[in-house]
């Protein structure tokens, strides 16, 4: 059975695939964050050593070692793995001796299953030479192994590599669809699907979390109700906000991005209510307040901060100064009248 949820065409194209033995020894899964990259990975890495048919089955020995990362055919890669190790230490990028061991391990046969398995999280993080280290092992004819490179950016893999990989695109998923599947199949509560769902940004796996882990949730309502106080507060509280936010920048980009997507997040259902599409908007259980301000703000003044916001990210993602960046976004962005709702 196949894990990743809402993903019909991947689905039928690799069982066609393993159908006719035609399968391609090198994927890359790329995708926005949660969307069931990892997830589609440990699929195909059951499936190319499942014991029954038709693969993968999700149940036989082979699967479920796989499912409990237990299985000696099946490596991986990525930097929180290696960051657990060096207690506290944050990586950023997945380096040569990290592929080596990869290289190393493709050269012997499998130990228990049919095929070795390689899957390298944040591929994107590769250095120049581990990707020339990839590239060198990717080129070497092998018939026992399958590599998956997952990525949020399939722009920063390098062409060579990219060219050499069968190119799976994972897409966002309705809303609606969302909320029918935590409903029909994981018994969620109608009233908070409807929330998580429009929260998860097409993400499945997001949506699928948050409503098991109750954390998830508080930890995304803690961040936003932070971005709607720097909305409605004074210019000075605003740097002071751009300065917090820059020094966490400089120890951990991507948590600073995902707060970056929440203030994109908030101006884009703003731009929604504004031109009265409020069945579109993400953040449902703040509709009343959004709606208010909506209404004292002008449609151009909305489209220059989500503007805004896209260039701060653009400008964070060129290097350029992570301060100077999000106070230039706070300065552009009009301060909202009247109080935050908390929750
Ligand atoms: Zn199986």
């Amino acid at each position: 059975m196949w894990r990743i949820t809402g993903q019909e065409d991947v689905v039928s194209l690799l069982s066609r695939g393993l159908e006719k033995k035609s399968l391609a020894h090198a994927f890359l899964i790329s995708g926005p964050p949660h969307i069931g990259k990892m997830t589609l990975a440990v699929d195909i890495a059951q499936a190319v050593n499942c014991l029954k048919i038709p693969p993968p089955c999700g149940k036989c020995q082979s699967c479920l070692k796989i499912q409990q990362g237990k299985h000696a055919d099946v490596h991986v890669i990525s930097l929180a793995a290696q960051n657990d190790e060096e207690e506290g230490k944050t990586r950023t990028e997945i380096s040569i001796d990290d592929i080596r061991q990869i290289q190393h391990a493709v050269s012997l046969p499998p130990f228990e299953g049919k095929h070795k398995a390689f899957i390298i999280d944040d591929a994107e993080s590769m250095s120049i030479e581990a990707a020339n280290c990839l590239l060198k092992t990717l080129e070497e004819p092998v018939t026992q192994a399958v590599f998956m490179l997952l990525t949020t950016n399939a722009s920063l893999i390098p062409e060579t590599i990219v060219s050499r990989c069968q190119k799976i695109s994972l897409k966002p998923i309705a809303a609606s669809e969302i909320e029918k599947i935590l409903i029909k199949d994981y018994d969620i509560d109608s009233q908070k699907a409807a929330v998580l769902s429009r929260l998860s940004h097409g993400c499945f796996g997001w949506a699928l979390s948050a409503a098991q882990d109750e954390k998830i949730l508080e930890d995304y309502f803690e961040k936003r109700s932070r971005v709607l106080e720097a909305m409605a507060a004074s210019l000075q509280e605003r740097f002071s906000y751009a300065g917090t936010l820059s020094t966490q920048f400089s120890k951990d980009r991507a948590s600073v991005y995902g707060i970056m997507d929440v203030w994109l997040d908030i101006w884009r259902d703003l731009l929604l209510l504004k031109t009265g599409l409020p069945d579109s908007v993400n953040n449902i259980d703040i509709a009343g307040q959004l709606k208010q301000w909506a209404a004292t703000i002008g449609l151009n003044a909305i489209r220059d901060s989500i503007q805004a916001i896209q260039e701060a990210k653009i400008q964070l993602a060129l290097n350029a100064n992570a301060r100077l960046v999000l106070e230039v976004m706070m300065l552009d962005i009009p301060v909202m009248a009247g109080n935050t709702v908390k929750r």
